[in-house]
Formats: C-alpha cells, sequence, structure tokens
C-alpha cells in the first residue's frame, strides 16, 4: 500500500483531529502518502480531498471539532453512491481509508471494504454508545465540560436555594448521565436504559428540605422528558423554585482531555498498523485499557450492557 485516505463523518467529537494527526504522521513514518478528505463520505464524492504534508495536521492535536470537517451524506447509504465513492478514491490512488465516526460511519466503511479499498473504523462520539469498544473519542471531553457547567449550576442553585434539572446528551444512551450524576452529586441520574419514578424523586426532595437540605440537582439524558414541564412539576410539588437547563452541544466542543488526546492517538496508530498489513474491514475498540479490532460486522452486532452501578450510587448517597 502507498497511499492510504482519512476522513471524518458522523457527529464530531473532541479528539477526532488528535485521530486524523496519529493516522496521518504514523501513515507517514512508514513511508505512506495520506491524502485527507472533507466532509465525510461527501468529501469522497465530490472529490473534495486534499494530499497531506506533515505540517497539515500541525498545531490541531488540542483543538476541538474536526479540522477535516464532517457531514451526513445519505447518498452514501446508496450502492451508486458507494461505487461512486470507490471510483473516486481509485482515481485518487487511495488504497486503504480510515474512517472516524460512529456506527452509521462503519457501515459506510464496510461497504467500501467489501468493494475493494480496505477500510478501518475509528470510533468517535461524546455518547460512548459503541457498542464494541469500552471506550469512543470525545467521551471523557464531554463529561468535563458537563462536570464544569454542572459545577456553577451547583454555586447559583445552592445560593438560590433551588431545584436545578440538567438535562445532558446521550443520544439514547445513559452513559454521560449516569456518569456526571456520580461525579457532580447530583440527587438523581434518569437514563434511558432504567424506568424512573418522578413521585420518588419529589418525595426525595421533600424529605431533603425538610432535613435542611439546600439544593438539587437531577440530571437527565437527552430525550427522556420535557425537563422544562418536569421542573415545573417538581416546583408545584415541592414548593421549590426549579429551572431547567439543557447543556445541549456545548458538550460536543472544546479542547480534548489527555484521555482522549491520548486514545485517539493510540487509536489512529492501530488503524494504520492493521492497513499496513493489507487489513481492512476492522474496527478499532479499546478492551480493558488496550487496543483491539473486530470485523466491523461482527463490532456492529455486538451488545454493550449499560451497568446502571452509577444511577444506584447517586440515589444512594443523596440524603
Ligand atoms: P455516526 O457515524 O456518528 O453513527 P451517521 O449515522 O449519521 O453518524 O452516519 C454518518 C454517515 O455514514 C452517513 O451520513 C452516511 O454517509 C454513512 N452511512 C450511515 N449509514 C450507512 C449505511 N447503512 N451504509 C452506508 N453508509 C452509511
Amino acid at each position: 500500500m502507498k497511499r492510504i485516505g482519512v476522513l471524518t463523518s458522523g457527529g464530531d467529537a473532541p479528539g477526532m483531529n488528535a485521530a486524523v494527526r496519529a493516522v496521518a504522521r504514523s501513515a507517514m513514518s512508514a513511508g505512506l502518502e495520506v491524502v485527507a478528505i472533507r466532509k465525510g463520505y461527501s468529501g469522497l464524492l465530490n472529490n473534495n480531498m486534499f494530499l497531506m504534508e506533515p505540517k497539515s495536521v500541525s498545531d490541531i492535536l488540542h483543538r476541538g471539532g474536526t479540522f477535516l470537517q464532517t457531514a451526513r451524506c445519505l447518498e452514501f447509504k446508496e450502492e451508486a453512491g458507494v461505487l461512486k465513492g470507490v471510483e473516486n478514491a481509485k482515481k485518487m490512488g487511495i488504497e486503504g481509508l480510515v474512517v472516524i465516526g460512529g456506527d452509521g460511519s462503519f457501515r459506510g466503511a464496510r461497504d467500501l471494504s467489501l468493494h475493494g479499498i480496505p477500510t478501518i473504523g475509528v470510533p468517535a462520539t461524546i455518547d460512548n454508545d459503541i457498542s464494541c469498544t469500552e471506550y469512543c473519542i470525545g467521551y471523557d471531553t464531554a463529561l468535563d465540560t458537563a462536570k464544569d457547567a454542572i459545577d456553577r449550576i451547583r454555586d447559583t442553585c445552592r445560593s438560590h436555594e433551588r431545584c436545578s434539572i440538567i438535562e445532558v446528551m446521550g443520544h439514547g444512551a445513559g452513559y454521560i448521565a449516569a456518569t456526571i450524576a456520580v461525579a457532580c452529586g447530583a440527587e438523581a441520574a434518569i437514563v434511558p436504559e432504567r424506568e424512573y419514578d418522578l413521585n420518588e424523586i419529589i418525595e426525595n426532595i421533600k424529605k431533603g428540605k425538610k432535613n435542611g437540605k439546600e439544593f438539587n440537582l437531577i440530571v437527565v439524558s437527552e430525550g427522556i422528558c420535557d425537563v422544562i414541564a418536569m421542573a415545573k412539576k417538581i416546583e408545584d410539588e415541592t414548593g421549590i423554585e426549579t429551572r431547567a437547563t439543557i447543556l445541549g452541544h456545548i458538550q460536543r466542543g472544546g479542547s480534548p482531555t489527555v484521555r482522549d488526546r491520548v486514545t485517539a492517538t493510540r487509536m489512529g496508530i492501530h488503524a494504520v498498523e492493521l492497513l499496513k498489513k493489507g487489513i481492512g474491514n476492522r474496527v478499532v475498540a479499546v478492551k480493558r485499557d488496550e487496543i483491539v479490532d473486530y470485523d466491523i460486522l461482527e463490532g456492529l452486532n455486538m451488545k454493550k450492557d449499560f451497568d446502571d452501578e452509577f444511577v444506584r450510587v447517586a440515589k444512594m448517597l443523596s440524603m
């Protein structure tokens, strides 16, 4: 293999730049040329690509987002789109590809592999919801950002003796909500994987008020309920002023943490190692802190159990 490509696809995550840098520099160290593809699979379809130099990835390691930009490309979900992508990749001399993204992006990576372009998926999403890996690039930074925001909410919440409902991201998974509830000392974590009882939460808030508790924090994973309506109900039933804050996209940005930079670097290097051996159709993953890889379809079919330890811990420690 003489020339490989790299792209970022799907939702962005802090640490994607560190992964691109590791792919580019480790490939160049091994004598490979690297083509950067902009805006996910659309760049492959529109020939929006450029040949990288070592300095193309200078000064990006610590930046959030993805300097290659990302996109959702519907055309690539069709067979004709994949064939056009293969043709363009071949014209550009790309013999292998690294795709940094989520499950959807890995389906595209599998299609490319099956059509003769060995492609490796690298998992990046703040939601940590990719089943085949214990860790996804971006998760730690998103947790840190949510932690900073909730600590600030806690300050004002305490001053005013309020209750705060904080909606965090998660994309149908409760990893961020459960972990951040423990890290920020929330009274409850409401996650999609487990039933919740709002009346029980309200009773606990009332009990806390009687015992002199000055404020309450409740963390809710996105998409479960209308947090503004929930805040109103809690306020009506407890008589405690209650506010809802939706953290939203703030959690997707920012300079990646050490864990995200290092994991992204290890994964990027691993992806290039596979391509150097001519191996494609694999997804890189973390297993017990080791970097491993799986067949993409096998990886897509894996199930990751939600451990509700943190949901229970948040509840147990709220007094
Ligand atoms: P993520 O990779 O974060 O899961 P998406 O599901 O939006 O994000 O997928 C990103 C891109 O991957 C899509 O816009 C599309 O170009 C490509 N993709 C998604 N699903 C498929 C599929 N079934 N076949 C081929 N390509 C796909």
